[in-house]
């Protein structure tokens, strides 16, 4: 749905927060949850906002869906601060966010279709084009079939794609997704992501969703925002954070969501050795890198471990090297690898 009656830019990116904050008073004493929380997204973008439990997720995506008021700071949408809308505009603007939630939410003592029709029956939509809509919707999240089925007989998956097909009834522009996948096991978890990310390319639907888990976010997003005590710590796209994490904790998702280093690798090395992580990615990953460091610096390496990461537009490579020579060959090796866009990280060094 385009929100009317709004002023639309084109220029204007689709969300824009601008230094958002919040905080709640609890027992007497002030929480701050969101601190000077600054971020575009932009139409058509899958982006991720991934944090730790209590890191402020879910403040921002209730600021985001107006459900509460932020402290200080602005969300703007299509250029407008929503915090200055009222009556119709407001109305709008909610029937533009949809949203899909950890446990689903769904009316139990409702059918299927019942409750993909709740959000249009609330926007007093004729029965006959309910009707129709509902079967547009069952038939996009494939679901037909338990159309007259109760939620309480649904597997999680079938939950979540009534939940997602119930957040679509009014054609929004943008889904919230709130831990979407987190009750999910992982066959189900890729199933629903597939079926977001048809949706997002379908529909040119933006979706902003929060997660825990740095697969979620390599799985399907094009963009990533690290949250941490409230505050952005690194955002960008995922390619480059992947390839290039900056801060410890995006560091610890990133390493959390691929292989585990066998811990023999970490042995006392001899002074002239170093264990090293190195990420390539573009075309870093198809030059020979490598063999140009051992002939150029006098260094041997020896590939102890290596894995690709297939993001939604890139793949990432990552090998585990351990790298021996002069600590003048060393250290000019990690300068060229870095000049050629290789992300070297020194696991341990040789003492
Ligand atoms: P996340 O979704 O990342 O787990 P939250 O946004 O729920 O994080 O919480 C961020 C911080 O705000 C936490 O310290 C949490 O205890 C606090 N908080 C969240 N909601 C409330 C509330 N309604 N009242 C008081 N404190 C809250």
């Amino acid at each position: 749905m385009i929100v009317e009656n709004m002023n639309q830019s084109k220029e204007c990116p689709l969300i824009e927060i601008n230094a958002l904050c919040k905080s709640y008073l609890h027992a007497n004493m002030i929480v701050v949850a969101l601190k000077d929380i600054s971020l575009v997204i932009e139409c058509g973008d899958i982006y991720g906002i991934i944090g730790l439990s209590g890191a402020g997720k879910s403040t921002l995506i209730r600021c985001l869906s107006s459900l509460i008021d932020p402290s200080s700071g602005k969300i703007l949408f299509h250029g407008n601060d929503i915090a200055h809308l009222k009556g119709e505009k407001l109305l709008n603007f909610r029937k533009s966010i949809g949203m899909i939630f950890q446990h689903f939410n769904l009316l139990n003592s409702r059918t299927v279709e019942d409750n993909v029709a709740y959000p249009l029956e609330i926007a007093n939509i004729t029965k006959k084009e309910q009707k129709k809509r509902v079967d547009e919707l069952l038939k996009l999240v494939g679901l037909q079939e338990k159309k007259h089925a109760y939620s309480t007989f649904l597997s999680g998956g079938e939950k979540q794609r009534v939940g997602i097909a119930r957040a679509l009834a009014n054609n929004p522009e943008v889904l919230l997704c709130d831990e979407a996948t987190s009750a999910l096991d992982p066959r189900t978890t890729k199933e629903i992501l597939d079926l977001l990310n048809t949706i997002n390319k379908k529909l040119g639907l933006t979706i902003i969703l929060i997660t825990h888990d740095m697969e979620v976010i390599k799985k399907i997003c094009n963009k990533v925002a690290v949250i941490e005590g409230g505050k952005i710590v690194e955002n960008g796209a995922v390619s480059d954070i992947f390839a290039h994490p900056q801060h410890l904790t995006t560091k610890r998702f990133i390493q959390g969501a691929s292989h585990e280093i066998p811990t023999e690798f970490f042995k006392p090395l001899s002074p002239n050795r170093k264990l090293l992580r190195l990420r390539f990615k573009g075309k870093a990953a198809s030059e020979p890198l490598i063999s140009q460091i051992v002939k150029k610096y006098n260094v041997e390496s020896n590939i102890l471990l290596g894995w690709i990461d297939k993001l939604q537009t890139i793949v990432v490579g990552t090998l585990i090297i351990e790298l021996t020579g002069s600590p003048d060959g060393i250290d000019s090796s990690l300068i060229y690898l870095a000049n050629h866009s290789v992300q070297c990280e020194v696991l341990e060094n040789g003492s």
